[in-house]
């Protein structure tokens, strides 16, 4: 299992290294730099060649001249003797010259002998003709004529042949110049690129930051490279840290609006209970009392339970303020609603309505049982010593719940029975 993943492995990397040295970058730079070399190559070549071809025309003419210094006496001798052999040795050994390819001489009575040596053209390129002179008795008389027809051939030859070794050479030069171009920059440069680009792929924020290496050996040089690695490394660094430093922040913001949240919801549930509290005695205000009353109608009106209404005053009790203060009838008023609480049930709602009057609904409840709390409450009222004041009364009026009652309509009846127990001598629970 293992071999044959390490296998594929292999067929994988096979041919990395060749696709990293052929990657865009050295493809490129190997294109330019043959197409570059191959411009030069044809321009030094074409140079070189012009003056090769000029230095060959120049041996040309040279050789020309040779033979018309030289050689060109002795034919007009032989020419003059009607030497036929003569001339004939003299015209081989012109035509054995390499840059001949043909000569023919004239002589005779109006140059109408003919001898001719090689491949003879007289019209052809750069075919020269010389008359043949010779001093006869003091006087210079033209005795035949030679046209030689140069070796252009060979000329031509030698220069195509030079074109194609110089080619050749160049190509090869540029060649190993191009591809050891290619493998230092490959193996210099874009190799370690190509691992630049695979690590910053690599990176993400929060994962843990390995900073990136250029594989170079033990001795690393300090170059270009060194500096692109460690601007790299840095830039992942601060990264790395602002990404920590976010983490952390955000971990922080959140704890705080956890809290403050936390707090918010504690300061509205304060308010919502300040809203319904009475300041003073801490029963339910008007408005708590409103929120209870239309709860338990709601409930006594769908399911049919009875419910009944306590309406208290105290007796009197403009007496207390008067005699002993404002502040004397507060403390009666906080131990009156104390002695309420205590006395009612824990289902039953108490409540201060306004003043010196305070309501208690008692769910579930019909007319006489709650006669019977408000009978307990009036008796605890009475039996109570109030500090500063002593002991005072106070009055009840009792209602039940009647199919279709509103809040107002069954407190109405709650008071009327508490105006009654008021007319008939206070201290007492009257019934509605
Ligand atoms: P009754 O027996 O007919 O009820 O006589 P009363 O004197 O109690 O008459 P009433 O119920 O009309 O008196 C209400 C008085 O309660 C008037 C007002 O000065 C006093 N009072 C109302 N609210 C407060 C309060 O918050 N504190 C104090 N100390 N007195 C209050
Ligand atoms: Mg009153
Ligand atoms: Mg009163």
């Amino acid at each position: 299992m293992s071999s044959r993943r390490s296998w594929d492995r292999y067929r994988e990397n096979r041919f990395r290294w060749l696709s990293g040295m052929t990657g865009g970058l050295a493809r490129r730079m190997l294109v330019w730099i043959l197409a570059i070399s191959a411009v030069m190559a044809v321009m030094a070549t074409s140079v070189q060649l012009f003056f090769d071809y000029r230095r060959d025309l120049s041996d040309l003419e040279q050789a020309m001249r040779y033979i018309e210094e030289n050689q060109l006496p002795g034919l007009a001798d032989a020419a003059w003797n009607f030497n036929a052999a003569g001339l004939r040795v003299q015209l081989d050994g012109i035509g054995h010259s390499p840059w001949v390819a043909g000569a023919m001489v004239r002589y005779g009575p109006n140059q109408s002998a003919e001898l001719t040596t090689g491949v003879i053209d007289p019209g052809g390129e750069r075919a020269v003709e010389f008359p043949l002179r010779r001093d006869v008795g003091g006087k210079v008389v033209v005795v035949g004529g030679i046209t030689i027809s140069p070796n252009m051939r060979d000329l031509y030859g030698r220069t195509v042949n030079r074109i194609a070794v110089v080619l050749a050479t160049q190509a090869v030069k540029s060649l190993v110049i191009s591809i050891s171009i290619l493998l230092l920059t490959s193996g210099m440069i874009t190799r370690h690129m190509t691992q630049m680009a695979e690590f910053t792929k690599s990176f993400e924020p929060g994962k843990d930051f390995t900073p990136f290496t250029l594989r170079r050996g033990p001795h690393p040089p300090q170059d270009e490279l060194t500096v692109l690695a460690d601007g790299l490394n840095d830039a992942y660094r601060r990264l790395f840290t602002a990404h920590e430093f976010e983490v952390r922040h955000n971990e922080r913001l959140s704890e705080e609006v956890a809290l403050r949240t936390q707090e918010l919801h504690q300061a509205h549930q304060a308010l919502a209970k300040i809203a319904v509290t009475d300041k003073l005695t801490g029963l339910l205000n008007r408005l708590g009392l409103e929120d209870a009353f239309a709860a338990e109608l709601a409930q006594a009106e769908r399911q049919g339970k009875p419910l009944a209404v306590i309406l208290t005053d105290v007796d009197k009790f403009k007496q207390v303020n008067d005699r002993h203060g404002h502040q004397v009838g507060d403390s009666v008023l906080r131990d009156f609603a104390a002695i309420l609480v205590r006395e009612g049930r824990s289902a039953d709602f108490v409540g201060r309505w306004g003043g010196e009057e305070f309501i208690i609904l008692c769910p579930d409840t019909d007319e006489e049982r709650a006669a019977l709390v408000a009978e307990r409450m009036r008796a605890s009222v009475a039996a109570h010593v109030f500090p500063v004041v002593g002991t005072t009364t106070s009055s009840f009026g009792v209602a039940a719940f009647r199919l279709g009652d509103t809040e107002a309509s069954l407190v109405k009846r709650a008071d009327d029975a508490l105006y009654r127990a008021k007319e008939s001598g206070r201290n007492r629970v009257a019934r509605g």
